[in-house]
């Protein structure tokens, strides 16, 4: 439901790259039993069950009455402490980057690469390599506060240190091997193409970045997590139905253990043309309800189906270009005034890379509320498209109850546009419960299917009566 960006976008490899090699594009790392007493099983509360009186704004209260207070506070504290994050983490890598280039180390590294070799493709390849190692050990502090020991303290990890230190050596080798071939195509590019490097580094960028997402899911999600066939046709013939009633041809349904990693359910699409699929993490299919499981698979189909992929790829084009046409403007001017103090030679030079991205993290972390809103857009219809889809209003509430364990529910509508990439727990749930109001017919035959399915002796007796229902309220 969540993180089919985090995990499946290679634009956030490539910001991973950018970002002074960090892999964001890893699930998040890391506590072995959730210490909130989140319920697991999510009840239908009184005032959400379908009656001639039903209030979709009561249902809502109802159901977020259901998150205990001290579980609400610590969620609260873990989103909200996010939001620093995001400023802590821009401050930090500017920081770090400032020193690479006013030190003089990123010239001292550029020379060393030049010392090595002639060829130029290969200045570019050992000024990465130095780069990547130098600025990982520099953030390391900040990386193994905010992935490990704080999403420890919040029961979101499940990892220990050693298995979390590996995994972020797999990170550091996947942009090794990513960022290398990127800084080679692109140096090569702005040597050649002096004047306008800047529209083809736009065009090799995006082309890199629908390379990613299309070998994401085979080649690089497996490195960290395995993924397997479902093959219980208790879970796959519902999501099966589910996906070819909405033109999807799906064959199979994939599993992820992301409990390898974290406490947090969820499920994503990912992928591109021939790669795309739907996963499920095990800690969805654990903890989730058939309801919830079918309301969280009709969101990604959702996905699927409004092809936001594409879409999500062709935004991206039109922010990759407009950061490299601010880039062009911005790099000529800083190189204007300091190019000589840092030992920079022009735009051409490696030793621009730590400034690039400084640049960069600035225009990303401007355009934090923009890329959010983007996001967050996608997923409101997804959710529509998944509760007209499933059918699972309540489900579909319960889903959002427990994405509350690291999801604030209820803020304001200005936090809500700056820093959700997701429309927030609350309106999800009103969403739901919106949509059962307007569909109470609907959703009082399905639970007379239910009850008739659970105790089959009264099955007469229970289809007469909800028959006599659905006539009673479909004029
Ligand atoms: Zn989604």
């Amino acid at each position: 439901m969540r993180s089919h960006r985090k995990f499946c976008w290679g634009f956030l490899v490539l910001s991973g790259l950018i970002s002074g090699g960090v892999l964001s594009a890893q699930a998040p790392a890391s506590g072995m039993q959730l210490r909130t007493a989140m319920p697991s099983v999510i009840l239908v509360p009184a005032e959400a069950q379908p009656s001639p009186n039903f209030n979709a704004e009561a249902a809502t209260n109802a159901y977020l009455a259901e998150i205990p207070a001290e579980a609400r506070a610590r969620s609260d504290a873990y989103f909200e402490g996010g939001y620093w994050m995001i400023l802590w983490d821009f401050v930090y890598a500017a920081i770090v980057l400032l020193l690479l280039l006013n030190l003089g180390w990123s010239a001292a590294m550029r020379d060393l690469a030049e010392r090595v070799t002639r060829f130029k493709p290969v200045h570019s390849l050992v000024y990465w390599a130095q780069y990547l190692l130098l600025t990982s050990v520099l953030v390391f502090p900040l990386t193994v506060y905010e992935d490990y020991f704080r999403e420890h303290k919040y029961g979101l990890a499940t990892q220990t240190f050693g298995p979390w230190m590996v995994d972020q050596l797999k990170g550091l080798a996947v942009n090794l091997v990513l960022g290398a071939i990127l800084a080679i195509v692109l140096f090569g590019i702005v040597r050649r193409l002096q004047r306008t490097w800047w529209i083809w580094g736009a065009v090799v960028s995006l082309c890199f970045l629908i390379l990613v997402v299309l070998i994401a899911p085979v080649y690089l999600v497996p490195i960290f997590n395995k993924v397997t066939r479902l093959d219980d046709p208790k879970v796959t013939q519902p999501i099966l139905r589910l996906a070819h009633a909405n033109g999807i041809p799906a064959q199979d349904v994939f599993e992820i253990d992301a409990s390898r990693q974290t406490t947090r359910m969820s499920a994503n699409v990912s992928g591109f043309g021939k790669t795309m699929r739907i996963t499920l993490n095990d800690n969805l299919l654990r903890r989730g309800s058939p309801e919830e499981i079918q309301a969280v698979m009709g969101h990604e189909m959702g996905h699927y189906v409004l092809h936001h992929i594409y879409k999500d790829i062709l935004f991206f084009g039109v922010v990759i270009v407009i950061t490299f046409a601010l880039l062009q403007w911005s790099l000529t001017w800083c190189l204007q005034r300091w190019g000589e103090k840092w030992r920079i030679r022009g735009i051409g030079d490696t030793a621009v890379l730590p400034l690039v991205v400084l640049l960069g993290s600035v225009f990303a972390f401007v355009a934090t509320p923009i890329l959010n809103t983007q996001t967050r857009i996608s997923e409101g219809e997804a959710d529509m498209y998944g509760l007209n889809a499933s059918r699972q209003p309540d489900g579909f509430a319960q889903a959002a109850i427990h994405l509350a364990e690291y999801r604030k529910m209820n803020p304001g509508p200005v936090e809500e546009f700056i820093f959700f990439d997701h429309p927030s727990g609350r309106n999800r749930i009103y969403a739901a419960m919106r949509w059962k109001a307007e569909n109470l017919a609907l959703v009082e035959w399905q639970a007379g299917q239910r009850a008739a399915a659970i105790s089959p002796g009264k099955d007469k007796d229970k289809d007469k009566g909800a028959m006599a229902d659905r006539k009673a309220d479909l004029p």
